[in-house]
């Protein structure tokens, strides 16, 4: 019987395992694929405190090693299931909790076309906060059209030479007060009615993008900004979701007694390493009220 068991190693996840290890509980930290989640596949991070410029595969390490060296039990599995009563099913074993941490993450929608998972990170990003920056005065495309593409297209317009937004409708779906702001911009261009059929590459470095299968357009890298996807499915039947699939919270609480929720898979707005590590903390905290 654990005391707690916390789902996904990445920020919010490693974080919470060094509060509950430094407060002595018994703790399992399972993990279905890489420690440290999303950041591991960043090659620089630059708005993480304490740290001016880090790869997000070293700032992972380090995370791992705080944990490890608090003799956190880890587990690589794939959780498939958690009860009511805290079991929690893996597709190896099956554990009991007094108390159970969600922090499975999220993951951006992707195009899902060859080459990607290779390019992610080099040539292919999510983020504009996170990667914008080493586009300085280079030509970038934004594929979308809601409120996070034009939002993404707008921040990085006043950084890059040239943004070329790219959108399969045949309008932008974002709030008019985005689309007109974009439209004012003198670097961005628009291209409607267009499907990413390929993406370029030669050896193993991105190019562009190919569109509606015959037009390539040269590119020095590309923000996909079509969604994200919370990773939550497996514990629809158990804790209250939005409908975009977040796990509705109030300060890491859950509707469910016992059960907690940090990081992005939770209902909030912004999503990124200090509110996951913040979350991580808190949904630690509330872990450690619950038990005594
Ligand atoms: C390329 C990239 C660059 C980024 N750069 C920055 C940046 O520079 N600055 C910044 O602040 N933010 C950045 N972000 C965002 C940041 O990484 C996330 O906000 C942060 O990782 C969220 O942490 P998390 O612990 O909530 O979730 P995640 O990092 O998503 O971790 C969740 C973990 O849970 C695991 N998991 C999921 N389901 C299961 C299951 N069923 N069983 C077991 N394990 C499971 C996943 O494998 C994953 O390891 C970046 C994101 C990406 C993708």
């Amino acid at each position: 019987m654990y005391d707690t068991i916390i789902i996904g190693a990445g920020p919010a996840g490693l974080t919470a395992a060094i509060y509950l290890r430094r407060a002595n509980k018994k703790v399992l930290l399972i993990e279905k694929e890489g420690i440290g989640g999303q950041i591991a596949s960043s090659p620089l991070v630059e708005n993480y405190p304490g740290f001016k410029a880090i790869s997000g595969t070293e700032l992972a390490n380090n995370l791992y090693e705080q944990v490890e060296a608090l003799d956190c039990e880890i587990a690589i599995e794939e959780v498939l299931e958690i009860t009511k009563n805290k079991d929690v099913i893996t597709d190896s074993n099956k554990y009991q909790a007094k108390s159970i941490i969600i922090a499975t993450g999220c993951e951006y929608r992707k195009l899902n076309l060859e080459n990607e998972e290779e390019l992610i990170g080099s040539g292919i990003h999510f983020c504009v906060s996170c990667d914008g920056a080493f586009y300085k005065n280079k030509i970038v495309g934004v594929i979308g059209g809601g409120n996070s593409a034009l939002i993404n297209a707008i921040s990085l317009a006043d950084l890059c030479r040239k943004v070329i937004i790219i959108q399969d409708l045949d309008h932008l779906t974002g709030e008019e007060k985005y689309i007109n702001e974009v439209k004012e911009k003198k670097n961005v261009e628009i291209i409607l009615s267009s499907k990413v059929s390929k993406y370029l590459e030669e050896n193993g470095l991105f190019k562009g993008i190919q569109i509606n299968g015959e037009k390539d357009i040269e590119l020095d890298g590309v923000f996909l900004s079509i969604g994200r996807i919370p990773t939550s499915k497996i514990f629809k039947d158990l804790v209250s979701i939005d409908n975009y699939g977040y796990i509705k919270s109030d300060d890491m609480n859950t509707n469910i007694d016992g059960i907690f929720v940090a990081g992005d898979v939770r209902t909030k707005n912004v999503r990124q390493l200090t509110t996951a590590t913040n979350d991580g903390t808190i949904a630690a905290i509330n872990a450690i009220s619950y038990l005594k």
